[in-house]
């Protein structure tokens, strides 16, 4: 397969041995993994390695591409790792869009993320047009999130509003006990029992005051 077809598939790492129709019509992309990659290197201990235990085989859901869509086959190897220091005894190759234990290529992951929380999609709607499970589409909206947000600055005032709901009761803790005032919606009794070490704090007690 010449190169210009790697480039116009253009998923870094790998290299399109060739690309067949299945019996249902669809195109199936047979990729292996590009020779100037660092897959076969050890995650283990990072040495790479020359000694290849079997041939595997893994199909990543990617991006579509066309009306028709696209499947991927890739060939890759699982190696030896051969240092005796290392605890690993094998390792399968894995590239920066696809790492170890990923079913999807990180251009989908991506697309799909931006989809939800950029373009507003749903989850549901998301995964319907990338052909993949919810909790994949849903997993890749999270992925997004994690390298958009920040650590919000810390809280320097928590306001609390004191609401009641219904009216306190008055029960027994046992026939000879205390009674006991239950009033589960009291605000105030949520703090204190949240914040018990806090509770002298006056700002937690300013009610009226401006913090
Ligand atoms: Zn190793």
């Amino acid at each position: 397969m010449s190169q210009s077809t790697t480039v116009l598939f253009g998923l870094p790492g790998v290299r399109v041995q060739r690309v067949e129709r299945d019996e249902s019509g669809g195109r199936v992309v047979h990729v292996e993994t590009a020779a100037d990659t660092a897959a076969a290197g050890c995650p283990g201990c990072g040495v790479v390695s020359t000694s290849v235990k079997q041939n595997v085989i893994t199909a990543p859901r990617d991006l579509p591409y066309g009306e028709g869509g696209i499947s991927v086959v890739w060939h890759k190897t699982r190696w030896r790792c051969v240092e005796a220091t290392c605890a690993r005894v094998s390792f399968t190759e894995a590239i920066g869009e696809v790492p170890a234990g990923m079913r999807t290529t990180g251009r989908l992951r991506r697309a799909m993320g931006a989809a939800v929380g950029d373009a507003c999609r749903s989850v549901a709607e998301v995964a319907g047009a990338f052909a993949v499970s919810w909790p994949t589409a849903h997993a890749s909206f999270v992925e997004h999130a994690d390298t958009l947000l920040t650590r919000p600055e810390p809280t320097r005032v928590l306001g609390i509003d004191e609401t009641r709901r219904g009216k306190p009761r008055w029960v027994r803790d046992s026939d000879t006990g205390p009674w006991l005032r239950i009033d589960p919606y009291d605000t105030q009794c949520m703090l204190m029992r949240w914040a018990p070490g806090r509770w002298s704090d006056p700002s937690l007690r300013g009610r009226t005051r401006r913090a």
